[in-house]
Parts: C-alpha cells; structure tokens; sequence
C-alpha cells in the first residue's frame, strides 16, 4: 500500500488505474481508524478494482468552538489497518495541500441540513460537501462510501450527487458497533470509563425508541427520560424524521437519531426504521 500527500501524486495513480481500464472505489474518512471504516473498506473491495482511502482532517467542517485542534490522529497505525484491510492507496494531504487558497466559490446546503447535526453545527455540513466535492473530482472514483453512523451526512452526499450529476455512485455502510451496542467512533477514545459504561445506553435508547415508533407512538419522550435517567452526558438533540429527506412526512423509512454531549466527545447515533415493515 502507498500512501500519497500531494495532489500530484494522487492524480498520476488515478490516471494510470483509469488508464488501464480499472475502477476506484474511495472511502474518505478523518482517520483514527476502527473496524467501521474498515469495513467500508471491505465493501469497496468487492465492488471495484482500486481501493483509495482519504485521511484528511477538514477544518471546513468543524465550527470555532469544536475538537478540530484535538481530534484524534495517528497515521502510522492508520497505514496498518488500512493496509489489512485490502486499501490500494492512502490520500493524506496537508490542509495547505487541500486548499491552496481561500476558496472563491461555496457551495451551501439545503433544507436536509435544517434538523439534526445541521441544526446544531451550523456551517458543518457546507464544510463536508466542500471535501467530498473536492475529493470525488481527484479520485474520479466510480464508488464512495460512506456509513450510515452518519445518516445526514450520508443523506446530504446523496443529494449533491443527484442534483449535480457527479459521476459516481454513492453506497451506504452498515454502522459497526461494539460488542455492547456503543457505535464505533475515533471519538469514543475522548469518553472517561464512567462515560464509557453509560454510552451503550444511546443504541439503547434508539431501540427502544424504535419498538415505540413501530407501535405507532412517539417515542421521544420516553427516550428523552431513559437517557436522562442513564447518561450523564447532555442531550443534544433526539429527533424522528424521514429519511433521507429529512422532512416531517414520513413514509416508508424514519431516522431516530441523537446526539449527546459528554465531557471531551459529542456522540451520534440513529436507526433507520423500516415502516413497511421491512
Ligand atoms: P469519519 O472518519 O468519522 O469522518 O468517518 C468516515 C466514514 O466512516 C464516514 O462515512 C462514516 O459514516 C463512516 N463511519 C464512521 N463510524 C462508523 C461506524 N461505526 N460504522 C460504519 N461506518 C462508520
């Protein structure tokens, strides 16, 4: 596996995997990896010739008062996992390497970005498209994927794709959690062991949530109290919407999702309910 800083660099392999005909399959991530990046990893693998990964922490989608300084980074051990787990090349660029320049052009999402994470980091999901924009046009990658631990974001990508006809397919990723339910993060290392033990109660509380709403019920609520009474996190939001047009009118599928702030993380989680009964 090679990794590649430069956009240079990235471009001549990419020419040459086109040039001899093969399909790229990109999965971008912020690093620290775990086993749910690698098995977005895994994913690529079978769909495509070349697997790139992107390693990059994108200042453009982290607000002023969030963890961009202090995310957690080791790239050494990156290039172990994601050499295991079958990645062709690594993309690692330096923030000045991504963008050069002030960018000239900004590209603003919709309506999706209203509710959920939108709602509460404002700026963040114009951040994120900002990259992946940046990175669909380099890789001229046939696939990427993306996890649905981050549903919005996965909803949001799929509506820059469509509008704007780029040339890709974009594939959902089951969310990877641990043997406790507790969703796989780069972020959980930042929980204490306290934190740590009250964290499996989020799917918990999403399961629970999602017996509600396939009882035809509101489920809010009763999420909201179970968490109040076994996390002591703050919650940030919990909400029900479709997905993934992240309206109020839900039709056949609903994101239950939540966010909760502990002392150093802000976790996500969610479940995609099938209301059809799928
Ligand atoms: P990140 O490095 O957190 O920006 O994530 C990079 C990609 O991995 C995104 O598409 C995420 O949705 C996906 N991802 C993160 N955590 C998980 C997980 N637990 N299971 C599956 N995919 C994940």
């Amino acid at each position: 596996m090679q990794t590649v800083q430069t956009v240079e660099e990235l471009k001549s392999w990419v020419r040459e995997v086109k040039n001899s005909g093969q399909t790229i399959g990109l999965v971008p991530t912020m690093g620290f990896l775990h086993e749910g990046h690698l098995s977005l990893v895994e994913k690529a693998k079978l769909e495509n010739d070349k697997v790139l990964m992107s390693i990059f922490v994108n200042p453009a989608q982290f607000g002023p008062n969030e963890d961009f300084d202090r995310y957690p980074r080791d790239m050494e051990r990156d290039q172990q996992l994601a050499a295991s787990a079958g990645t062709d090349v690594i993309f690692a660029p330096s923030v000045a390497e991504m963008y050069p320049r002030e960018s000239q052009i900004s590209i603003s999402v919709g309506a999706q970005a209203n509710v959920l994470c939108g709602a509460k980091r404002p700026g963040h999901f114009d951040g994120v498209l900002k990259v992946v924009t940046k990175l669909f046009h380099l890789s001229e990658a046939d696939r990427a994927y993306f996890g649905k631990k981050d549903a919005q974001q996965l909803a949001i990508i799929e509506s820059l794709v469509e509008d704007y006809n780029f040339p890709l397919v974009i594939r959902r990723g089951e969310t990877v959690r641990e043997a406790d339910g507790l969703a796989k993060s780069s972020r959980n290392v930042y929980l204490s062991e306290a934190e740590r033990r009250e964290a499996p109660h989020l799917h918990r509380a999403l399961q629970l949530g999602k017996n509600l709403v396939l009882e035809g019920k509101n489920p809010l609520p009763e999420m909201d109290a179970y968490l109040n009474k076994h996390v002591s996190g703050k919650i940030d939001y919990i909400e029900l919407h479709d997905y993934p047009t992240l309206t109020k009118e839900i039709e056949e599928e609903a994101i239950l999702a939540l966010a909760v702030q502990f002392e150093k993380a802000r976790l996500i989680d969610n479940v995609i309910i099938n209301l059809k009964g799928n």
